[in-house]
């Protein structure tokens, strides 16, 4: 029987790996493991990459969304707005200042933050709109950047999800005021540990950002915010600087197994295929099906040795971590459904067309 994983590193990682060694040996050799040369160089390469003024480096995506929020002067009473379809680090960020989320409905067919349900979620304690593109589908961020600006509010993208992924040619990371991206492993763009960064065109913010993650402070022993201790380190950033020179091809290969997967599984039983709005990309961190026999689906490719996994099964107002919003089910309808029936396929670089064909033919032997 044939094993296909949800995820599999080996193709990439065997390609770069004498990169790898050498960007190791690099900074073992320079003897200087924090806030160095190597950080420098990737901030620069990944402003380039997301055509951003300013990269700067962090520890996880979770903390990077939290020091968006933080530089911003977002704290306790305000409430940002955040879909109510995500992984709960997008609420926690919000959570972690003070700040309240407040759940907003996904398009139903995108399952991206849905512009059209924002404004009724907007109060006079609104700071900030968080949008999340979706499993690596751009928002759109046209209607809700001018949602911001009609009522003078923040944008901060969490683009974890997304390295790459276009709204109407630009780039997802370059709408919002400061946009926090992960560098988890599994990502699109993934360190070989956890890391993260914020991306923004306001040199102010981009100083705060700076400062807050080293301890607030610009110069060394001089404090000057209470700060954190945030930041990305050598071997990482070396690492992310090897990776994203090939971060392109990789995501073209994703999008080459998406389209197998768009023809493979056409009309089978009553799946729901992955959509893309006309004027976004979608870089296919996941490949997201939807069908009501979703359990039973996962249980028959598990027998046949198929990895899957489910993004995500509980939706944040449901989770434990959020009693206190006393939200119930029913309440989220659409993020509810999408928790119930969703189930992302195996996508990886390196992922053959065989897979791909061996994965599609084990799902309509289910159906
Ligand atoms: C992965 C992820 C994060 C958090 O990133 P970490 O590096 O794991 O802290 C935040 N938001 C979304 C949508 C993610 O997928």
């Amino acid at each position: 029987m044939s094993t296909i994983p949800f995820l599999n590193f080996d193709p990439m990682h065997k390609m770069i790996r004498d990169e790898i060694m050498r960007s190791f040996a690099d900074v073992y050799d320079a003897n200087w493991f924090i806030m160095g040369k190597k950080l420098e160089a990737f901030e620069k390469e990944y402003a380039a990459f997301n055509d951003t003024k300013f990269a700067i480096g962090v520890s996880n995506g979770l903390d990077a969304l939290h020091l968006a929020l933080k530089a911003l002067n977002v704290t306790k009473g305000d409430e940002v707005i955040v879909p109510s379809n995500t992984y709960i680090a997008t609420a926690l960020a919000a959570s972690y200042v003070g700040a309240t989320p407040v759940f907003v409905e996904p398009n139903a067919r995108t399952y991206n933050m849905d512009p059209a349900n924002i404004e009724a979620a907007i109060t006079s304690r609104t700071k900030v709109i968080m949008p999340v593109h979706l499993y690596g589908q751009a928002c759109e961020m046209d209607a809700i950047m001018a949602i911001a600006k009609k009522h003078n509010l923040f944008v901060v993208e969490d683009n974890a999800q997304a390295h790459g992924a276009t709204f109407n040619g630009k780039i997802t990371g370059s709408f919002g005021h400061a946009n926090g991206t992960s560098f988890y492993p599994g990502k699109n763009l993934g360190a070989l540990g956890d890391g993260g960064a914020l991306t923004t065109n306001d040199a102010d913010i981009a100083k705060k950002i700076m400062m807050l993650r080293n301890y607030g402070s610009e110069k060394k022993y001089h404090n000057e915010s209470i700060g954190f201790n945030m930041r990305l380190d050598e071997v990482q950033a070396a690492f992310l600087s090897v990776k994203l020179k090939h971060l392109n091809e990789w995501t073209k290969q994703r999008k080459v197994i998406a389209h197998q997967y768009n023809d493979a599984l056409k009309n089978v039983g009553d799946l729901i295929l992955p959509e893309v709005h006309k004027d976004a990309t979608h870089v296919y961190h996941l490949y997201v099906i939807k069908t009501k026999n979703r359990d039973k689906l996962q249980k028959h490719l598990s027998d046949n040795g198929i990895g899957t996994l489910i993004h995500y099964p509980i939706p944040p107002h449901l989770q434990k971590a959020y009693a206190s919003l006393k939200k119930k089910k029913g309440d989220y309808p659409i993020a509810e459904e999408l928790a119930e029936n969703c189930l992302s396929l195996p996508i990886w670089p390196g992922m053959t067309q065989e897979h791909v064909k061996t994965v599609a033919d084990a799902i309509k032997k289910a159906f």
